[in-house]
């Protein structure tokens, strides 16, 4: 039984991920969020066998079947990790209440949403090299409209603790300050902004344990694409966005706490 909630979380997922697919590469775009998807190349609109998720990547071997140019390996990526995303945070959250309740479904809701927001501006930052403003702002308001409604990671509605105004802060002002002490080099102004969001999300706890988590997974992913890829140097400028939002959901779905967190 348990295993076809997980597949079923798995394939809503994967249908989900290649939505966010389509919002990464229309956002910012003229093109609207609806209508069939077209080859990146030729134009060539997809036919249903071409828009399954994942599988259709892999029964093509990676190119267009009209014009055989390469499709995007952000393709599967991204529906991949939001598929394994939707999987934790049913595993997480099963432990946590009884599943098939209202505060189950809601929660999962809550931060399947969220992490999806995470995941396309991580993408977005990663083609672009920017976290548009909007997109952070969005993130912000909503993640301070559910301080009041999932403390203590469950549906609660509350008042929030100063602890927990204070979430959204506490790693916000020191990557500004680095924003600025460097000019924009070594940190840009929207990571600033976008854990601003991701400390409301998650709580301060998950939120410290994320950043030294995404310090590393930048240092040991940032140093084998410059020993594997001949595009990146030691002075290639890395988006950190990414390895912030990958480190604050491992920190958040595995419950990693690497500091004696007092509050
Ligand atoms: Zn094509």
């Amino acid at each position: 039984m348990t295993f076809i909630i997980i597949f079923s979380f798995f394939i809503v997922g994967l249908i989900v991920g290649s939505f966010l697919n389509v919002v990464i590469f229309r956002y910012n775009t003229k093109k609207t969020f609806g209508g069939r998807s077209g080859c990146m190349t030729c134009q060539n609109k997809l036919c249903w066998y071409e828009l399954i998720p994942l599988i259709s990547f892999f029964a093509l071997r990676g190119r267009c079947k009209n014009c055989k140019s390469k499709i995007s390996i952000q393709y599967p990526l991204v529906e991949l990790t939001t598929a394994l995303v939707f999987v934790g945070l049913f595993l997480k959250f099963q432990n946590v209440f009884y599943f098939n309740t209202f505060v189950f479904y809601i929660t999962v809701a809550y931060y399947a949403i969220m992490f999806s927001l995470l995941l396309v501006i991580s993408v977005y930052d990663l083609r672009h090299k920017i976290i548009p403003d909007m997109l952070a702002l969005i993130l912000g308001t909503l993640s301070f409209i559910g301080l009041f409604f999932f403390a203590g990671y469950s549906f609660n509605p509350h008042i929030p603790s100063l602890w927990e105004f204070l979430s959204g802060v506490v790693v916000a002002v020191p990557f500004a300050l680095i924003w600025l002490i460097s000019k924009g080099k070594w940190m840009g102004l929207g990571d600033a902004k976008l854990v601003i969001g991701i400390g409301w999300l998650v709580g301060i706890g998950r939120m410290l344990s994320g950043v030294v988590l995404s310090f590393w997974l930048g240092a040991i992913i940032g140093l084998l694409m410059i020993f594997f890829s001949k595009k990146y140097s030691i002075k290639s400028e890395i988006p950190f966005a990414p390895f912030l939002v990958l480190g604050a959901i491992l920190a958040f779905i595995f419950d990693i706490h690497l500091f004696q967190v007092w509050f």
